[in-house]
């Protein structure tokens, strides 16, 4: 985005913060004359500081947005996110984020929605969950984590999924993301939050990074499949192909 775009946002004020999948839109007060939308990347951070402070940081900076005392800048090691306008109230319009399929943490989520955002999909569900356009803000931990929870295979073809397989899976997509909030996110890597803190939640993962390790649930061996450079995790004790009847 121009800078000079960015500029004309200067006295007004932040109202508001949404999330679509792994959009955020910054939302400035009714005079503005857009929103910001922006994404983080694979590795993008958003580091919230004082503004008078110089972090150590700096070197991977790619913008800095001054809020009073307060300096939010991005940095990204790896390649860069993105920055962009949009105009005001009509984020979900913009084209990137038009094509995103249901939030399973937004309101109207549900296993209708799920299955809905399947039709015409002869996919793996893991490669359903992955996929932004379909499911929006999955990315693979918590796809794996998610099919764990539902006790279903990630190789599972979503046409062969019944009314009970979404069911669990909408609840399990559910629970999953609400305890990785809870515990701060998951840091594998980089990930640390707005003030530099890591999150928790890596040390809750019950299939993803643990080939090898017992189930938690039937102790069988966690085993890990490496596709397109992705490792996909899973017990191959609890997690059926095909839902069983009582549905997991
Ligand atoms: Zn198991």
């Amino acid at each position: 985005v121009p800078a000079h775009e960015v500029q004309k946002l200067r006295c007004h004020r932040l109202v508001d913060i949404e999330r679509h999948g792994k959009y955020l839109v910054l939302v400035f007060g009714d005079a503005a004359p857009h929103s910001l939308l922006l994404h983080l990347g694979m590795s993008g951070q958003i580091r919230l500081a004082p503004a008078a402070t110089r972090p150590r940081w700096t070197l991977h900076e790619h913008w800095r947005l001054r809020f009073g005392p307060s300096m939010v800048r991005y940095v990204d090691p790896r390649r860069f996110g993105a920055l962009l306008t949009c105009p005001r109230g009509r984020a979900r319009a913009h084209p990137l984020l038009a094509r995103l399929g249901p939030d399973p943490l937004e309101a109207g989520f549900g296993p209708q929605a799920l299955s809905r955002a399947s039709r015409g999909s002869r996919a793996t569900l893991k490669s359903f969950l992955l996929d932004g356009r379909r499911v929006a803000g999955i990315g693979n931990i918590y796809a794996c984590e998610a099919c764990f929870e539902a006790r279903i295979r990630p190789t599972a073809r979503v046409h062969r999924l019944d009314r009970q397989a979404w069911n669990a899976l909408c609840n399990a997509l559910r629970v999953v993301l609400h305890r990785a909030l809870a515990a701060g996110g998951t840091s594998i890597r980089d990930y640390v939050d707005a003030r530099g803190e890591p999150g928790w939640f890596q040390h809750e993962l019950r299939v993803y990074g643990r080939e090898g390790r017992p189930c938690s649930v039937c102790s069988t061996a966690i085993r890990v499949r490496r596709d397109a450079g992705r490792s996909t995790y899973y017990c191959p004790g609890c997690q059926r192909s095909v839902p069983s009847p009582r549905g997991g």
